[in-house]
């Protein structure tokens, strides 16, 4: 897709480039370049295997980078720690986002660990009142949530300290499709009401509503982006995502 139809807009958040990543000797990302605005919120589409996962843990630090850089709010933070990312803004939402052993208020905890107490207290106030699911079961243990509350859960936990960019793994695997819509509801409000900027991984091409913009991976590779409506009318997306055959 042409650059200069990208549909990039506003200032970068997040600007990576050249990355490549994998495993042992076994390398899955290879040259990807993605950006995100500020408040933008953006889909990276890929099968199983296509290295979703593989590139915000890269993002994120928490597999190490072969080759690339990445800035962050302008800064390089290619070599920063996950700790030290998460400081600056950068949060992570994994598949299994939660600790089941744990309270729900105590997931909560855990997600603002290093803020001070009263805010810690404000921030889950808020939160309750965004998650009524969520506030009526303080004290019960998160592994007694059905699978759509504990991403919820998962979700809330994430926004604790107020991120400025969102990274979201699969946030609608095996989760019902009304409660996949009462997700993507949950986080248009959050991008409404506090302007956070969201990379959601996903299989489930319901989200391209939810995006402006769109990455789709392939064995590790970025083979299409754009806006979602241009993605919408890729032959490649087409077949793969809404089942239509080329013509
Ligand atoms: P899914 O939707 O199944 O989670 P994905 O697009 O997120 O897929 P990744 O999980 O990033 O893809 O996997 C990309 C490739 O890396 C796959 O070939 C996978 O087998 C491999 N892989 C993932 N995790 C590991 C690991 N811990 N060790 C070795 N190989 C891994």
């Amino acid at each position: 897709m042409a650059a200069a139809n990208d549909g990039l807009n506003g200032s970068d958040i997040l600007v990576a480039e050249g990355l490549a990543s994998g495993y042992g000797g076994m390398q899955v990302l290879s040259d990807v370049d993605l950006r995100i605005s500020r408040g933008e919120m953006v889909v990276l589409l890929g099968a199983n295997g296509s290295g979703k996962t593989t590139l915000l843990r890269a993002l994120m630090s928490l597999v190490p980078l072969y080759g690339g850089t990445i800035a962050f709010r302008g800064r390089d933070v290619t070599r920063l720690r996950t700790d030290q990312k998460a400081r600056l803004g950068l949060a992570y939402m994994s598949e299994f986002a939660v600790f089941p052993d744990l309270s729900i208020d105590e997931n909560l905890s855990m997600g603002g660990y290093r803020l001070p107490a009263a805010m810690v207290k404000d921030r889950k106030k808020e939160l309750y009142a965004a998650f009524p699911v969520l506030s009526g079961r303080k004290s019960h243990l998160a592994a007694s949530l059905s699978g759509g509350q504990r991403k919820m859960l998962g979700f809330a936990k994430a926004l604790m300290f107020r991120p400025e960019l969102l990274l979201l793994d699969e946030p609608s695997a095996g989760l019902a499709p009304r409660i996949v819509t009462e997700m993507i509801e949950t986080m248009r409000l959050f991008h409404e009401r506090e302007g956070v900027a969201m990379l959601i991984a996903e299989q489930n091409i319901l989200f391209m509503t939810a995006a402006s913009r769109g990455y789709v991976l392939e064995n590790g590779r970025v083979v299409a982006k754009g806006p979602v409506q241009d993605l919408e009318r890729n032959d490649l997306v087409r077949q793969a995502y809404l089942g239509i055959a080329r013509a």
